[in-house]
């Protein structure tokens, strides 16, 4: 590991660009973290790029093995793959932080050594005294620097108190200013980034120097990342400074502005649906989440909303993305998970729709269930914008002992309603081609046209009666799928109620 602390690398633009997504995986991935992977990759494959896939597991308190394999299952589901990381590897790994530690360690003895770094024997309770103090007396809390240097005899008075230090980075006088590709110049002053820690009392190292290492180390071009992260960055260049990395060759920055809930408060699971497992339960596609989730922050250039993952790559620049935070709007993703299931071939949708109807016991699996579904799927494919909602729909071919449930049986015990009821089994019962066209040709001539009924009230009775819902797919296509026998049956039952 010592020959790359005495050679970083450059990261100078003009060289490949490449970027990084890197969750620290402490719990279940959420939409802005899958914001943040989908802008690096669509990036990344926009340019030509390399996309870095690296968890930040440090903190193993937080980390959980669990956690590690939902970010990687994830990244999958939605097809953002990536070229370095977990799995797949590359030329700077390991990809895990937990496996680099050794890095860290040797870089901070380095800071120490260089004078950028220091010991700090500080205790926690001294420092939240003096941050009270601080408070009381109008400055900005932080560290007040009392361990930059330390007399030989309070270093003796802690070491034989058996006081373990943590290392510290020196914040020199003045202020940090970078141009964000999407925010423009940003400035801090260094009154307000005071002297941080770099590696706690346990040896562990903290976010800032692992990122920043990592970052340098495995040459990344750009950062893309959300907004949470801006007031990091003074501390990370300072790490930058430290690895003796040229200003040149910093990576470029791109904070990403942040995605609200409908009630302009940043999206949470107070104000919305934000576990990327949620989308995945309701049948939401993947093609459409990183359609939508694009559209959160970024846009195209014209009013184009309905894009493939092909176009997004084509289309995706730094420069279109806003500075502006975004609003989740949970209608637009339905709408566009809709036209991605209508766009679906049938032996996709199949696909698709089969764990749906497996986990909901609609089927079992066999080859015939399948035909069935097969057959059945074109007829409700203009008509979900969830995958869930395939089984519930798709249930009356397949129920074994069907009957009408509770609080539908009252809207088709009513004289009208039977009177439909009977007139439909006389007029059916003699056909003798069972297919779509017939039987709404003698339905509506019988219904419609002889009786005078409106569609809407002729066929909801019928449509419970068959299918036990007033919600189905359409109701002479479902006839034809369920079969004359069974047809006549059901009616007969909801006759005879
Ligand atoms: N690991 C950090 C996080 O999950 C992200 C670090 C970064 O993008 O700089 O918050």
């Amino acid at each position: 590991m010592t020959n790359q602390i005495t050679a970083p690398f450059s990261t100078a633009t003009g060289k490949d660009i490449r970027v990084r997504f890197c969750p620290s995986p402490t719990g279940t991935p959420h939409v802005g973290l899958v914001r943040t992977a989908l802008f690096n990759w669509a990036y990344a494959r926009h340019t030509g790029g390399t996309f870095i896939f690296r968890i930040e597991d440090t903190d193993r308190s937080r980390v959980t093995d669990e956690y590690i394999a939902a970010a990687i299952d994830t990244l999958k589901w939605l097809g953002l793959n990536w070229d370095e990381g977990p799995e797949v590897g590359g030329p700077h790994g390991p990809y895990l932080q937990s496996q680099r530690l050794d890095i860290y360690a040797e870089w901070a003895a380095r800071f120490i050594e260089q004078g950028d770094a220091y010991y700090c024997y500080c205790a926690p309770e001294e420092l939240e005294a003096r941050r009270e103090a601080q408070k009381e007396s109008g400055q900005a809390p932080g560290y007040d620097g009392k361990c930059r240097s330390i007399s030989e005899t309070d270093l003796a008075r802690y070491q034989s108190e058996g006081r373990e230090p943590v290392i510290r980075m020196r914040m020199p006088e003045g202020s940090t200013t970078f141009t964000d590709v999407i925010r423009g110049d940003c400035t801090f002053d260094h009154n307000f980034v005071p002297d941080f820690v770099l590696v706690r009392a346990d040896g562990s190292p903290l976010y800032t120097l692992a990122v920043a290492v990592d970052d340098v180390l495995m040459e990344v071009t750009h950062i893309l990342r959300g907004e949470d992260l801006l007031s990091s960055t003074p501390r990370q260049i300072r790490v930058y400074q430290a690895m003796g990395v040229k200003e040149a060759d910093y990576p470029l920055f791109a904070h990403l502005p942040f995605v609200m809930g409908a009630d302009n408060a940043k999206l949470s699971k107070r104000n919305g649906e934000t576990s990327i497992a949620w989308y995945r339960e309701q049948g939401f596609l993947p093609e459409a989440l990183c359609n939508y989730l694009a559209l959160l922050g970024w846009s195209p250039g014209d009013d184009r909303e309905n894009l493939t993952l092909a176009e997004l790559t084509e289309l995706f620049t730094i420069e279109r993305v806003n500075s502006n935070p975004a609003r989740f709007d949970m209608k637009k993703l339905e709408a566009i998970n809709g036209d991605k299931i209508r766009a679906l071939t049938i032996d996709k949708f199949l696909e698709w729709s089969l764990p749906f109807l497996l986990k909901s016991k609609v089927i079992s699996g066999t080859e015939a269930e399948i035909a069935v579904v097969k057959s059945a799927l074109p007829i409700i494919q203009e008509r979900i914008i969830k995958l869930s909602e395939i089984p519930p729909m798709l249930n009356f071919l397949f129920v074994k002992d069907f009957s009408v449930a509770e609080d539908e049986v009252s809207k088709i015990s009513d004289e009208a309603s039977q009177k439909i009821l009977v007139t439909t089994l006389s007029k059916v019962e003699g056909l003798d081609t069972w297919n779509t066209k017939e039987i709404e040709e003698v339905l509506r001539g019988a219904l419609i046209d002889e009786m005078g009924l409106k569609p809407r009230v002729a066929f909801s009775a019928i449509r419970i009666a068959v299918t036990g819902s007033h919600i189905s797919p359409p109701l002479f296509e479902s006839l034809e799928l369920l079969g004359k026998e069974r047809s006549l049956a059901r009616i007969k039952a909801a006759i005879s109620k």
